[in-house]
């Protein structure tokens, strides 16, 4: 399942992502927003229960989230600045770390480091701003599948349909979260027209 964001607001922060001109701090702020807004469609069929609560004017049914503990797992270092987004809007979520480097001649990811609370029961998002080729985030879907993970979502800013495809061909099922679906890759493995590496964007790298 893919789904993509389709909102004014993210129509404009993406644009402003792509600009060349954007610098590191108004980046890692749209970046943030972006986030944010993805977080909150990503959870969008989270489990609620019915609750009676009485206003100052009389007592009425709403309905308020079932407790169901969220984690996010972040795939190093472009991952890291989408997790506060997910803890501001749900404080409690618990938080992983996988370190899967790219390597930049093959596009093949190495896993070099992993910090993982329990993710057995749990709500799990894998979040990586760009899904290119789709080899981290697949590689991380095992890792974490391999912890636990039941049904492991996949949240990012930007997606070809290259890393798309891979996801579904190997972890078919997967709930995928984008912002915006590009047209494809380069011979470099960049997506196109994609918004460059978003590490070196974020950090002024
Ligand atoms: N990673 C990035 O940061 N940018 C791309 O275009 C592809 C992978």
């Amino acid at each position: 399942m893919l789904s993509v964001l389709k909102h004014p607001l993210a129509d404009h922060i993406i644009t402003h992502l792509r600009d060349e001109t954007t610098k590191p701090a108004t980046f890692r702020s749209l970046a943030y927003q972006l986030t944010t807004m993805l977080a909150i469609e990503a959870t969008r069929d989270l489990a609620t229960e019915e609750k009676t609560v009485k206003t100052p004017l009389e007592m009425t049914q709403g309905r308020v989230l079932s407790v169901q503990p969220i984690v996010v797992v972040a795939i190093l270092r472009a991952g890291v600045s989408m997790v506060q987004p997910f803890l501001d809007v749900f404080p409690d979520v618990s938080v992983g770390y996988v370190g899967l480097e790219r390597d930049h001649v093959t596009a093949v990811a190495r896993n070099y480091y992993c910090k993982l609370p329990p993710l057995e029961g749990r709500r799990v998002f894998v979040v990586d701003p760009m899904l290119a080729t789709g080899g981290s985030a697949s590689q991380a879907l095992e890792v974490v599948k391999r912890n636990g993970a039941a049904a492991p979502g996949l949240v990012c800013i930007v997606a070809a349909p290259e890393g798309v495809e891979e996801i579904h061909k190997h972890h078919p099922g997967t709930a995928i979260h984008v912002g915006v679906l590009d047209r494809g890759l380069n011979s470099r493995r960049y997506i196109l027209p994609g918004l460059g590496d978003f590490g070196d964007r974020l950090y002024g790298t």
